[in-house]
C-alpha cells in the first residue's frame, strides 16, 4: 500500500514534467541546430545542399528527385562537385521529344564507352551511382571498373519503342541504358552473360542493381523481361519499379 502510492506520485510527477521536460529538450536541440552548435553530415538532413562529393545517405533517391525538379538547383549541385561537364544546347520538347536542362559528362568517377548527353537529375543520380559502383567492384573483383558501356540515353521514341503509348524516359534523355563495364584489369562484365551467375561478376551485378535502386526511380534489369537481357535501364521517370 504504503510503496504502491510512493510509485503512484513518481508516476504523476513524470508525467506533470515529461511535456515541458520534452518541450525543453526539443527546442534546446533546434536553438543548437539553428546556431550550428550541433552540425548533420552533408545529405543526411532532408534541408540543405545535396554534396555530390560527399557520401549519399538515407534521402538519396528523394534529394535526386528534388534535384530533377529544379533545373538551376540541379545545375549549382554539378558545379559544386568534382564532375567536369558541359550544358546541351536546348531542344525545346515537341511531341513529347527534347533536350531541357541536359549535360555532356566530360570527365566523372568513370569513364564511358561513348559521349552522351543525359538530363541534369540522371547526370547527379549517375555521379552517385558511380562512386557506389566503384566501391562495389573493389569488394567484390577487388579491382575498379575502368569503363561503363553504355547504349544510350537520348531516343526519340515510346516506351519499348512501340509504335503507340507513352513517350519513353529516353526521349528527354531521362534514362540510361548500361550493357556492362570495363575493370582496370582489362577483365569485361556484360549483363548478357553474367547477369545471374554464381560468379564474382554475377554477384558483382546483382549488388550493382540493388545499388541502382537507391538512386534511380526505375531500374529494369534481366530480370524484368527479355528486352533487357543485355543491360540495366535505368530512369528518373514518375513511377517507382526496382526489377
Ligand atoms: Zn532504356
Amino acid at each position: 500500500m504504503e510503496r504502491g502510492s510512493a510509485r503512484g506520485r513518481v508516476r504523476r510527477g513524470f508525467r506533470r514534467w515529461f511535456r515541458p521536460l520534452l518541450l525543453v529538450v526539443a527546442t534546446a536541440f533546434f536553438v543548437a541546430l539553428y546556431q550550428s552548435w550541433i552540425r548533420i553530415p552533408a545529405n543526411i538532413a532532408p534541408w540543405g545542399d545535396v554534396e555530390l562529393d560527399r557520401p549519399p545517405g538515407w534521402l538519396a533517391r528523394m534529394q535526386i528527385n528534388s534535384l530533377a525538379s529544379d533545373s538551376a538547383a540541379c545545375i549549382a549541385a554539378l558545379d559544386r562537385s568534382q564532375l567536369r561537364y558541359r550544358r546541351t544546347p536546348v531542344r525545346p520538347i515537341r511531341n513529347g521529344c527534347g533536350l531541357e536542362a541536359a549535360v555532356r559528362p566530360l570527365q566523372s568517377h568513370i569513364r564511358y564507352n561513348r559521349p552522351f548527353d543525359i538530363s541534369c537529375g540522371m547526370m547527379a543520380a549517375l555521379y552517385w551511382y558511380e562512386a557506389e559502383l566503384q566501391r562495389l567492384a573493389q569488394q567484390h573483383l577487388g579491382t575498379s571498373i575502368a569503363r561503363i558501356d553504355q547504349l544510350g540515353t537520348y531516343a526519340c521514341r515510346n516506351v519499348n519503342s512501340a509504335d503507340t503509348g507513352r513517350r519513353s524516359q529516353h526521349a528527354t534523355a531521362n534514362a540510361i541504358d548500361i550493357a556492362g563495364f570495363r575493370l582496370a584489369d582489362g577483365r569485361t562484365i556484360s549483363i548478357l552473360k553474367d547477369w545471374g551467375r554464381e560468379t564474382p561478376q554475377g554477384h558483382f551485378l546483382a549488388d550493382a542493381r540493388d545499388e541502382a535502386c537507391r538512386f534511380f526511380n526505375v531500374v529494369l534489369s534481366p530480370n524484368y523481361n527479355q528486352l533487357h537481357a543485355n543491360h540495366f535501364h535505368l530512369d528518373l521517370g514518375g513511377f517507382r519499379m526496382c526489377r
